[in-house]
């Protein structure tokens, strides 16, 4: 027993998701995203999981490098591409994707001796982030493909600033952009993240015979087992949590009407109370701005958090609760609390919740 906060990463659950992103996106490649640690769930780990995957996605070069560091063959497209030669040179020698959204990336190329590499030409087609101008598009084609000279493969992407949004006319414009330039276009596409996978594969899928022309999806949340769409939750689209954030408590303490719990004072007990110690604080990446209420598994039943979360330990009412004891298992986010909840009670997101989890919590995986 271990009495500090961990992750249970469940591979069976990874591997279901992946199957989920199949099913409702049939006859597309799945780029699965393993960028910021896999969501915080371990980035060699997941990526030896999901390696059905047809290739990862990273947001950086480092990220990659660790990839192949750990003996992952596969494609790997990274995603923020490059800013200087010496970074082009170890993506072309680790046979790195590349995603170019400037043109000054495309000079960069230029600017060395041709060479094998993918490349992954992004427009901004609305997000208004990383991406090149459509107007642009033309020309970055034209000298990439000159200079590839048939070395490699030309792709076209774009992202969706609103896909979670049912109906949104922002991710409609978006999309009808993107399918002009992709019906012009002689080379694999990709737009959808998760969200664009689960609620506009409509608008962005091609029939089967439309021709040689493979769409790449890219989810990142819902391989995690995460929905996110507010009003669907990830269970009833087939998803499986793929971390359980748990701890134990440490200490189960009587306190009487009136005392205060934790830094500030801010709880103060209303009637005799069972408090309840767990060890896992906003050092692990438990949010710290967690208001009172906000639930926790313990041993199983809901209970609320009290007071406020402090470095290390977070205080729990467990006075309805059947007895409780020091060692029982605390469920943070994960197995029977989704995190899409807790990140819901804390003002947050389940993105930054996943990614926020610190590197001092031991990963675990099971199967
Ligand atoms: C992070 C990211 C994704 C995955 O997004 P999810 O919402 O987690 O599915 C896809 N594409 C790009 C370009 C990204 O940066």
């Amino acid at each position: 027993m271990i009495a500090a906060a961990v992750a249970v990463i469940r591979s069976s659950a990874l591997r279901n998701n992946l199957q989920a992103v199949r099913r409702v996106a049939p006859g597309c490649r799945v780029l699965a995203v393993v960028k910021a640690d896999a969501y915080g769930h371990g980035l060699t780990t997941v990526a030896r999981i999901l390696d059905a995957a047809d290739g990862f996605a990273v947001a950086r070069l480092e990220e990659a490098l660790r990839l192949r560091e750990a003996g992952i063959g596969q494609r790997i497209v990274v995603l923020g591409g490059c800013v200087g030669g010496d970074e082009v040179q170890q993506a072309i020698h680790q046979r790195l994707d590349l995603v170019v959204h400037t043109l000054d990336q495309v000079a960069l190329l230029e600017a060395l001796p041709a060479a094998p590499l993918d490349l992954w030409i992004k427009v901004d087609t609305g997000m208004g982030r990383l991406g090149l101008e459509p107007a642009s598009l033309g020309e970055a084609q034209r000298r990439l493909g000159c200079w590839l000279a048939g070395r490699g493969t030309l792709r076209l992407m774009t992202h969706l600033a609103s896909a979670d949004v049912a109906g949104d006319p922002g991710t409609e414009a978006q999309l009808g952009q993107f399918a002009s330039l992709a019906g012009a276009w002689p080379g694999d596409v990709s737009t959808a993240n998760s969200a664009g996978i689960l609620q506009w594969s409509r608008s962005w899928s091609r029939p089967a015979d439309a021709g040689p022309q493979v769409n790449w999806v890219r989810p990142g949340l819902m391989l995690y087992g995460a929905s996110p769409l507010s009003d669907r939750p990830a269970a009833e689209m087939g998803l499986q949590p793929a971390m359980s954030f748990e701890t134990r408590l440490i200490a189960v303490r009587h306190l009487p009407r009136g005392r205060r719990v934790g830094y500030g004072g801010e709880w103060q007990a209303r009637r005799d109370s069972l408090v309840g110690v767990a060890a896992a604080g906003y050092a692990d990446g438990y949010p710290w701005h967690t208001p009172c209420n906000t639930p926790v598994l313990v041993a199983g039943r809901r209970a609320p958090v009290i007071g406020r979360v402090s470095m290390d330990l977070i205080s729990i009412d467990l006075t309805d609760l059947p007895p409780a004891r020091p060692g029982d298992r605390v469920v943070l986010w994960g197995d029977g609390l989704p995190v899409e909840e807790v990140a819901a009670c804390t003002g947050r997101i389940a993105w930054d919740l996943l990614a926020g989890v610190s590197p001092r919590v031991m990963r675990l995986v099971e199967d």
